[in-house]
């Protein structure tokens, strides 16, 4: 949990600090990559949408739900966590945790050119709860095509053991004290545009050619 919170300091720290010094709202981070560089697996065109059009829509969303609110300056993750399973702030949860997984999401993709880099203390923590590698990728993969719906597929860390999970629409492990390590978006509009319908082959090309296992170890350690 602590990882958690960790790099999402990292990533909203700024924001925040605008926020208290002139009132300036959530905004859009830039992709740790350029749009060209998750090709041939994911195209520009759905980066573009993906990035530029849904997670940009969440942010503004969010802007508009605690604009003029008590809440207007809390950071993210604190939005998040008081907002989950609270009557009538169903909205603020839904688009709060939707920026935070596809920060989080785009985070643990690298560019299709490098190479696939699996660091030897991850795979010991995998190897100790699953018993192989492969066995964790097998079960992610089922867990990112058996969800009914739009939603997201883990990697998480619980009572020091690393876990498959999978959430629907925008839940996310951090409103359930789950510390997440890595994860794939399984809404359509991640990969309707390259894929249509496939979502195997979707899920196939992002675990087999653009996991960032890196960052999957640094919340591992967090
Ligand atoms: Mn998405």
């Amino acid at each position: 949990m602590g990882a958690f919170l960790k790099w999402s300091d990292i990533c909203y720290t700024k924001k925040n600090v605008n926020k208290l010094i002139s009132n300036t709202m959530f905004t859009l981070n830039e992709l740790p990559f350029s749009l060209t560089d998750l090709e041939p697996h994911i195209s520009a065109k759905t980066l573009e949408f993906h990035h530029g059009k849904h997670h940009q829509a969440y942010i503004d969303n969010l802007n508009k739900l605690v604009a003029g609110t008590p809440w207007e300056k809390d950071s993210l993750v604190g939005l998040l966590l008081k907002s989950y399973a609270r009557e009538g702030k169903e909205g603020i949860f839904n688009n709060a945790a939707q920026v935070y997984n596809h920060d989080f999401f785009w985070n643990c993709l690298r560019p299709a050119r490098h190479e696939a880099v699996i660091p030897v203390e991850l795979k010991n923590a995998v190897i100790h709860s699953f018993g192989s590698w492969e066995k964790m990728i097998e079960e992610l993969k089922g867990a990112a095509l058996s969800q009914f719906g739009s939603g997201w597929a883990w990697l998480v860390k619980e009572d020091d053991q690393v876990r498959v999970i999978k959430t629907s629409n925008a839940d996310t492990p951090l409103a359930h004290g789950q510390t997440p390590l890595f994860t794939i978006d399984i809404w359509e509009h991640a990969y309707y545009l390259d894929y249509q319908n496939k979502r195997a082959a979707y899920v196939d090309a992002v675990i087999d050619n653009l996991a960032n296992w890196s960052f999957a170890l640094e919340n591992l350690k967090d």
